[in-house]
């Protein structure tokens, strides 16, 4: 098998899932999974059901159905101001995932560097290398796990294609603010590089404002790669359903190889997301309200464990705490959580170098458990090595 596969691992949040199951602990509570834990709204199914019924069972054009696009750039236009062409601009996917992948790919020629936040989305790393480039870590600073746009400059080489920003950010729960986006954009400008945007966190900010999308700062449209996904925002994880947005340019390169890899998003899904995206916004007001509630319990708890820092996290649905004032083998931490705690998290190593010395603890569950959760890891946490 070709070399670039064998630097792919088994995701590190996914293997200490594994790790936890086969122990075969009844009341073990599972923080590690990035996934949200509400049913998908009721109007987005019976739009499914309707698709099926009505026989929409085929293929689409290879960009998605033009309806869906055209709610997408409406979209994009109310809440990020920009302007999006539905019929040339927009590719529907299958989730986020393709798109970051097929995005990469069409980027990243032999030996191009990649510049990525560390701590990061695994897959990044690996469509990096799949594509025979260089990932290029950049640090985060370790006190408010902040992207430092002057760390990222002085990586830039005349080797550099793109920067992969994700605001708000998985691991860290971190939310970039206005400032620091502008200056990454200009350094993109200056050094004409790609950005591929992450945003499947956007409507997930329980602090401050919402960010813009980084494509809406000035020369940056022509540049930028948005990534969306109704898995995190609909509750739709199984769906498969993402989009990538840019220019006209881009998208038909990025179209060849969406083509060539699966011709076209499932068909049922897109109508789904259509009545998602166009439906009434209150289902997903509902969740954020709750994630909110969530994430204030967890972080004043953590907040009272001792030995642990938690860095104010105000997105996506994580946290970030640093436990190296405990253990800084964030795998070790994470065993000895499940093991006496029966609470799983997932290791900081396992989204990049830079994440070690943290765990990142997903609040997609319930406050029952959220709160459970809570005690034990005070406990174990407190008596670890006594
Ligand atoms: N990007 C980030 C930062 C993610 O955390 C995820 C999923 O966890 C994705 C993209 C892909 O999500 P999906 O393929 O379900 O849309």
């Amino acid at each position: 098998m070709a070399e670039k596969t064998k630097s792919i691992g088994r995701p590190l949040h996914r293997a200490i899932k594994d790790y936890a199951v086969q122990m075969g602990i009844k009341d073990m509570i599972y923080l590690s999974i990035g996934e949200p834990d509400f049913p998908t709204p009721t109007h987005i199914i019976e739009a499914a059901k309707k698709a099926l019924e009505e026989g929409f069972t085929h293929y689409t054009p290879e960009g998605g159905i033009l309806g869906l696009r055209q709610a997408i750039a409406k979209r994009l236009k109310i809440e990020r101001g920009l302007d999006v062409d539905p019929k040339k601009g927009i590719l529907i996917t299958s989730g986020g995932a393709e798109a970051c992948s097929i995005a990469i790919t069409s980027l990243v020629d032999l030996g191009d560097e990649v510049i990525i936040p560390d701590p990061y989305y695994p897959p990044y790393v690996s469509a990096v290398n799949i594509s025979s480039g260089k990932p290029v870590p950049a640090p985060v600073d370790r006190e408010t796990l902040m992207v430092d746009p002057e760390v990222i400059s002085n990586l830039v080489t005349d080797r550099t294609k793109a920067i992969i920003i994700n605001n708000p950010c998985n691991p860290t729960g971190m939310v970039y603010s206005e400032d620091i986006l502008e200056s990454i954009a200009d350094l993109a400008v200056d050094h004409d590089l790609y950005v591929i945007s992450d945003e499947v966190y956007d409507r997930f900010v329980f602090e401050g404002e919402r960010p813009p999308s980084i494509a809406s700062f000035p020369g940056m449209q022509e540049r930028t790669l948005i990534i969306n996904s109704l898995s995190k925002t609909y509750a739709m994880t199984g769906w498969r359903l993402g989009y990538l947005a840019s220019t006209p340019k881009i998208i038909a390169e990025v179209l060849k190889v969406k083509g060539s890899v699966n011709v076209c998003a499932n068909s049922i899904a897109q109508k789904a997301a259509l009545a998602a995206i166009q439906g009434s916004d209150e289902c997903v007001e509902e969740m954020l309200k709750e994630y909110a509630n969530r994430r204030k319990t967890f972080l004043e708890g953590l907040n009272q464990t001792s030995g642990i820092r938690c860095p104010n996290s105000c997105g996506a649905f994580y946290v970030f705490p640093d436990i190296s004032k405990i253990e800084m083998d964030s795998l070790k931490l994470s065993k000895y959580l499940i093991e006496k705690g029966h609470v799983v998290v997932s290791p900081g190593v396992g989204f990049g170098k830079g994440g070690e010395g943290h765990i990142r603890i997903s609040y997609s569950a319930s406050m029952e458990n959220l709160k459970e959760a809570l005690k034990r890891m005070k406990i174990a946490l407190e008596a670890y090595g006594k």
